[in-house]
């Protein structure tokens, strides 16, 4: 096999990307794996195969946590301004290959371009973000309630961390793990999905050009994630787990990393309502729903997966998302005017289609698309249905696609009791012109984070995470995220 960086050429087509056939990235080295097995990438949108990249084996992930624990000495002890000026070069390499970084996610994961532009941007801010933070790690200094000693508390790097991200954001959902994890002065692992890989890999040679010393972050793909994270979970120079996924997946590996007392932080699925009040600004609220909902393509954690609006405003509503969704452009992602771009799999189409003809078996309509078209890629039309009765299967788990379903309701108090009617707890949107009624909504709603007359809440500034089945722990936002990665050292001493 073939075994090539990629090399960034702001002159050269990006289909030039994917044909390398890119390394694990072990210890500053490109290698094959152990068993010179490959994983085939796909574009979405044409379904053909873009790239191989090696298929990690558990030997591969030995090989991985070695190179991480070698380099781990060197690493907390780098000075925390020499850390942060590679993380701000990591940030500046970021942006000046964006369009490439673009195109690539583009390719690999269909959104479209202007979306993968956004995530860029976003993903870029981390290092940004968290260069700032690196250097602001402060610990802590008392007297004992005694008076008998002082009580000092230090911070310090967790140690190796593992790092599993999902497909839909390959390259903000990583940095947004690593950025703080060398913040704080730890060494990483990054497993990121296999259907999009080669986003990992063209940051990871990023990072080396910016001066991320060999061995402080490492990248695997494999076929069989099970195995790999089980065998670097139970080496005990592991200390951190960090994963961003499906809250079943999180499940499984929250009990692996129980097994051996290893910390977790879970960012995982979400059922956003999205909540329009009578008073709401329809305009803005159309806005608002066509981000909330059509970032990605609806293929975000945080998309709107219930649209409850309010009786009064409710026909109006609809007719505005209808129109608004049913004048999106669908094409290849890469395509300079897609609006909507493929979704990441044909089994990702079938989940979609399976849960539109479930809601209008039940009773929903459709008032534009809800029918998969018999053509190459893997696409689904901006829907919008109405009329979906709470039974629907969609109301109660991720559609994670372009569709948007309507409820009506009546008033405040059912809207929140339907809203908190799920197991997940991440996000939600709240329009309404009465600022001390949205914030007593938003203050009811069982969920990590609220976006009040917004479409959007992701903020590297801002803290990152949901409650109950949608995750443990915090990623962004002041101290939170980076305190993911550090452990508190209590030292009691006489003076
Ligand atoms: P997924 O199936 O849970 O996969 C996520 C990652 O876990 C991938 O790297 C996957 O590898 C790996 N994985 C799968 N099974 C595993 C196992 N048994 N052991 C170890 N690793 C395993 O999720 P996805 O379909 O990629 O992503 C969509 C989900 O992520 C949605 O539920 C979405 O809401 C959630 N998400 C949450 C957030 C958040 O911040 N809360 C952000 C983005 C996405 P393979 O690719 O090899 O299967």
């Amino acid at each position: 096999m073939n075994i090539s960086p990629v090399v960034f050429d702001e002159e050269a087509d990006i289909s030039e990307y994917a044909t390398f056939s890119h390394g694990l990235y072990i210890g500053g080295q490109w290698r094959p794996s152990s068993d010179g097995r490959v994983i085939e990438v796909f574009d979405p949108s044409t379904e053909a195969v873009i790239a191989a990249v090696p298929d990690a084996t558990p030997a591969d992930a030995a090989a991985a946590v070695n190179a991480a624990a070698k380099a781990a000495a060197g690493w907390r002890e780098t000075a925390p301004r020499k850390r942060s000026e590679i993380l701000r070069r990591c940030f500046e390499l970021m942006t000046e290959r964006a369009e490439t970084l673009a195109a690539l996610i583009s390719l690999e994961n269909g959104k479209a371009l202007r979306d993968a532009r956004g995530e860029v941007a976003y993903a870029a801010e981390f290092f940004r973000w968290n260069a700032e933070e690196a250097v602001r790690i402060s610990g802590e200094f008392g007297l004992a309630p005694s008076g008998a000693n002082r009580i000092v508390v230090d911070y310090q790097p967790i140690g190796i961390c593992v790092l599993v991200t999902p497909w839909n954001f390959p390259a903000a959902m990583a940095t947004r793990k690593i950025a703080p994890a060398l913040a704080a002065g730890c060494t990483v692992i990054l497993k990121p999905a296999s259907e999009t890989p080669l986003t990992a890999y063209a940051l990871a040679a990023l990072y080396e050009d910016a001066g991320v010393p060999p061995g402080v972050i490492n990248v695997l793909t494999t076929s069989n994630p099970g195995p790999l994270t089980a065998a670097m979970l139970a080496d005990p120079r592991v200390r951190k787990l960090s994963f961003t996924g499906s809250t079943g997946v999180g499940r499984v590996l929250l009990a692996e990393a129980a097994r051996h007392v290893i910390s977790c932080s879970m960012e995982l699925g979400g059922n956003a309502p999205f909540i329009v009040f009578d008073d709401a600004d329809l305009e803005a609220a159309l806005d608002g729903a066509m981000i909330a909902k059509m970032r990605n393509a609806g293929e975000a954690c945080t998309a709107a997966n219930r649209l409850y609006v309010q009786a009064g405003i409710h026909d109006a509503f609809a007719e505005g998302l209808r129109k608004r969704m049913a004048a999106l452009q669908i094409g290849p992602g890469i395509d300079a005017e897609t609006e909507c771009g493929p979704m990441i799999t044909r089994k990702a189409v079938e989940k979609i289609d399976r849960l539109v003809k479930d809601a209008v078996h039940r009773g929903a309509r459709i008032l534009c698309g809800g029918a998969v078209a018999d053509a190459k890629g893997y696409f689904y039309p901006p829907t919008v249905l109405c009329d979906v009765p709470p039974t629907a299967e969609m109301a109660h788990q991720e559609i994670f696609g372009p569709v948007a379903p309507i409820m009506r309701f009546d008033d405040e108090a059912e809207v929140i009791a339907r809203a908190n009617d799920t197991e997940y707890g991440l996000a939600a949107y709240i329009y309404t012109r009465d600022l001390a009624k949205g914030m007593r909504v938003a203050s009811r709603i069982e969920s990590g984070m609220i976006a009040l007359n917004r479409g959007l809440m992701s903020d590297p500034a801002a803290p990152f995470g949901g409650v109950k089945q949608s995750g443990l722990g915090r990623e962004g936002g002041q101290k939170h995220g980076i305190s993911e990665f550090l452990e508190a050292k209590y030292i009691a001493v006489t003076i």
